[in-house]
């Protein structure tokens, strides 16, 4: 089921997400729920904040870009990404690991805004599969970018938290309206 995507202004999306603490047929359904929206909005990434829900759970898969590399490492070896994917990380833990890179990002909860993003190149992940299984990987590229801008998420970070000061500004004429149709919106409900 494609389930409706919160937009910034929305206040679960500054909500620090709980532990999930077991795999129960909801968080199976609403594992599979977050692929199905995400696929339907074409992106690379979802945290269940922005499907309404406080919870430490992401979904990822970067196949779908083919113009913007990723790495990963299983056990010191490099590996296939594909391998991979589609990508579950529930409670995940993130360690940088790289130099900051810049790079361009988007955000589902944030339509049509864009912005170059400054993050480790690279980061180390621990977290558990949708099978609740410990995994751990060190990752790269646009992996590496995903994973910390989902985590965010999880943690009730925004991309708009990242950027620096005068993308910021420029953009916040945009980011104050789509803060004020979402309020708006939720007041109708
Ligand atoms: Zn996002």
């Amino acid at each position: 089921m494609v389930l409706p995507i919160v937009k910034y202004g929305h206040p679960v999306l500054r909500k620090k997400g709980e532990r999930i603490e077991a795999i129960t047929p909801e968080i199976k359904k609403l594992i599979a729920d977050m692929f199905e929206t995400m696929e339907a909005s074409h992106g690379v990434g979802l945290a269940a904040q922005q499907v309404g829900i406080a919870k430490q759970l992401t979904v990822i898969d970067v196949r779908a870009v083919t113009d913007r590399p990723s790495t990963l490492e299983l056990d010191g070896k490099p590996a296939e990404v594909d391998s991979l994917m589609p990508l579950v990380l529930i409670n995940p833990e993130i360690i940088p690991v790289g130099e900051p890179v810049a790079g361009p990002e988007g955000c589902l909860s944030f339509p049509e805004i864009f912005a170059d993003i400054s993050r480790p190149g690279a980061v180390d992940v621990q977290a558990l599969d949708a099978k609740g299984r410990p995994i751990a990987f060190r990752c790269g590229g646009l992996l590496a970018r995903a994973v910390q801008h989902e985590t965010d998420h999880l943690n009730g970070v925004l991309f708009i938290d990242r950027m620096d000061k005068k993308t910021k500004a420029e953009l916040q004429p945009e980011l104050d309206d789509l803060q004020a149709a979402t309020k708006k919106g939720l007041q109708k409900k």
